[in-house]
């Protein structure tokens, strides 16, 4: 009976004891699992706490460490964050300047190419002014007496019996065959008719005319001259001379008279330039014509002619008429038939007279001298190309078409 107790029991009751155990063995195993990691990660933690943890698990700092290293109390987490906002910052500019680096790239060297071309435009007065020859063509005025040039110029010799060719080292006694001649008969008769000793001879222009490098802005076309008022003296000047020795002005200190250089020759001299039918107008200072409004009687047709303008006391500016056979010449607008003593000079005397200081000296603005472009080959008439290019003539034919 005990043995077959024994028996029903060892075959009841172990199978369930045996998986009552196992049970237990297994959710005890689920319970311990958690607190192994956590005890892992506060070990971890405390060793290495440079670890972006938590800052509850950072031990405070000692005092000592505190005085050594300042830095210790700074929160880790406001300095950490901007850094870590800045490295994904980061990324962001890259790409946008990747991104629009792409199309400067691609337009970059278009304005670089623009650049050099900017850079190979020669003003014209560069290259009008290297000529030293006149160019080997039919004679004619080109363009405008402030835009143009010239071709076939004729050239001044440098004396003659009635003038001195000055300032010889510019190269600017060149012009049309019909203005240079007109100045030698000039020259000629105010010496042979008007008892004057003859004339200095100023710029007319450039071998090709064109734009010049220093002063003028018109003798462009070969048709203007300038003139000294200064009476030629009665022997040779030297080629020294003729460079240094300075013009007379005839302008008085109060600026709207003529001083004691004047003479009354110089009233006939300018009326004879002013009978030339070729003679378009003749510039001269406000007080000039001021003082040929004076003496010039009753003989007044010729006065039109003459006209007031800046400067010109020095000397006085001849301009001619288109000659025939330039058709490329365009002439200037017709002066007014009267003889300009009236308002206009009263006008221009005001202008150049000068104005008594003012009491209260105002503060002066600095103005900012707007740079003018220079011109180039674009703004000249297209045949003055032609002109630059053409082969030079010789100085014995320039002379020659002069005469
Ligand atoms: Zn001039």
């Amino acid at each position: 009976m005990n043995l077959q107790m024994g028996e029903a029991m060892h075959r009841t009751v172990f199978p369930v004891l045996s998986i009552f155990v196992l049970t237990m063995l297994v959710l005890a195993a689920v319970a311990v699992a958690p607190v192994h990691a956590q005890n892992q990660t506060q070990n971890s933690a405390q060793g290495d706490p440079s670890q972006d943890k938590p800052a509850g698990f950072l031990p405070p700092p000692s005092a000592a460490a505190v005085k050594e290293l300042p830095w210790l109390t700074e929160k880790p987490t406001p300095a950490k964050r901007p850094a870590a906002k800045k490295a994904t910052a980061k990324p962001a500019p890259v790409d946008t300047k990747t991104a629009t680096t792409v199309v400067p790239d691609k337009a970059k060297p278009e304005p670089k190419k623009k650049k050099k071309a900017k850079k190979k435009i020669v003003p014209a007065k560069k290259l009008f002014g290297a000529k030293t020859r006149a160019a080997d063509l039919r004679p004619r005025a080109i363009g405008f007496y402030s835009k143009g040039c010239l071709a076939g110029a004729a050239r001044l010799p440098d004396d003659g019996k009635a003038w001195q060719a000055m300032r010889l080292s510019r190269n600017r006694h060149w012009g049309h065959p019909k203005l240079v001649a007109l100045l030698q008969r000039f020259a000629t008769e105010v010496q042979e008719k008007d008892n004057w000793p003859g004339l200095l001879m100023g710029d007319i222009a450039q071998p090709r005319g064109g734009p010049m490098l220093t002063g003028h802005a018109s003798h462009q076309i070969g048709l203007d001259a300038d003139i000294w008022l200064t009476p030629m003296p009665n022997r040779k000047l030297t080629r020294k001379e003729r460079e240094n020795i300075s013009a007379t002005s005839m302008l008085a200190a109060d600026k709207v008279n003529v001083n004691e250089h004047w003479k009354p020759g110089h009233v006939k001299i300018l009326k004879r330039a002013a009978s030339y039918r070729s003679v378009e107008r003749i510039l001269v200072h406000p007080a000039i014509k001021g003082k040929l409004c004076k003496e010039a009687g009753a003989d007044r047709k010729w006065l039109y002619k003459v006209r007031p303008y800046w400067g010109h006391h020095y000397h006085f500016h001849i301009r001619m008429k288109c000659p025939a056979g330039s058709p490329g010449c365009r002439a200037q607008k017709p002066v007014r038939a009267d003889d300009g003593c009236g308002k206009e000079l009263t006008w221009w005397l005001k202008r150049v007279k000068p104005k008594p200081p003012p009491k209260v000296k105002p503060k002066k603005k600095k103005k900012k001298a707007k740079k003018r472009r220079p011109k180039t080959m674009d703004d000249l008439p297209a045949e003055c190309r032609r002109v630059l290019a053409a082969r030079s003539s010789t100085v014995e034919a320039a002379l020659k078409r002069g005469k």
